[in-house]
């Protein structure tokens, strides 16, 4: 049985002041259930996350890392300094780091083995754009996606992941996928893993759905049989909707 899993992407949002307040506003509404939580925060706000919700099991993720070990690469951060203060998630191969950062499914590749070397679990977001949905090529366009990015990782390590579907055209647009349309491509997703690692791993991870993901809408897609969770941007933002996504 897999455990819904719901986290906040804040993006580039919140100041460390911003961020406390965020999350003890947060933790006074929210209570421990059999749904797993985490924020995804801005670098600069994690340490501050850390120390507010250490008597919580809310977990906490980066938004991005570097695939090398340490080196000259000036602006980067490295999967070790994420786990130094205390992260336990890190998302990688957000479509905005793909569209305005040059993140390629090899770059998405050599993050995602790093991460599990430094045991942080990758989200790894996949989808299409909206050319591509219109053209049919959806699937394929995932399928290359995900085949890219797992590229020489172990089933044990592809059961401990994370897989966001993300279609392009549902970010921000407040036009989310139809709970039909995201539960389709979820379980095309498993299908595809379900190939390549056999049962175990596909019943085992995690997959979300993100794109304008509201608490209006959040119990239709949640329950969608083969969605496992969602990765809220927009709505993360403010504890009031956000604890209505995470009690569904
Ligand atoms: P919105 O929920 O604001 O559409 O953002 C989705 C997203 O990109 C989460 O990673």
């Amino acid at each position: 049985m897999r455990k819904p899993f719901i986290a906040g992407n804040w993006k580039m949002f919140k100041t460390t002041m911003e961020a406390i307040e965020f999350a003890e506003d947060f933790k006074k509404i929210y209570q421990s259930s059999d749904v797993q939580t985490a924020i995804c925060a801005p670098f600069t706000q994690l340490s501050a996350l850390k120390e507010v919700f250490k008597d919580t099991d809310i977990k906490l993720g980066a938004q991005n890392m570097h695939f090398a070990e340490k080196g000259a690469f000036t602006g980067e951060i490295s999967a070790e300094m994420l786990k130094e203060i205390g992260v336990d998630y890190c998302i990688i191969g957000h479509s905005e780091r793909r569209q305005y950062f040059n993140e390629t499914d090899e770059t998405v590749n050599k993050k995602l083995i790093t991460a599990f070397r430094h045991n942080i679990i990758p989200i790894l977001c996949v989808g299409e754009k909206l050319e591509e949905r219109d053209a049919g090529k959806e699937f394929e366009i995932v399928k290359r996606q995900l085949t890219t990015a797992l590229k020489d990782l172990t089933g044990e390590q592809v059961a401990d992941l994370v897989i966001a579907y993300e279609p392009v055209w549902a970010i921000g647009t407040g036009r989310n996928a139809s709970p039909e349309q995201a539960n389709e491509m979820c379980g095309y997703i498993r299908r595809i893993i379900n190939e390549l690692y056999g049962d175990d791993v596909s019943e085992k991870i995690i997959i979300q759905y993100g794109g304008s993901v509201k608490p209006t809408n959040a119990y239709e897609l949640l329950n969608m049989e083969e969605i496992d969770g969602a990765l809220v941007g927009g709505a993360s933002l403010i504890p009031e909707e956000f604890i209505e996504i995470v009690n569904f």
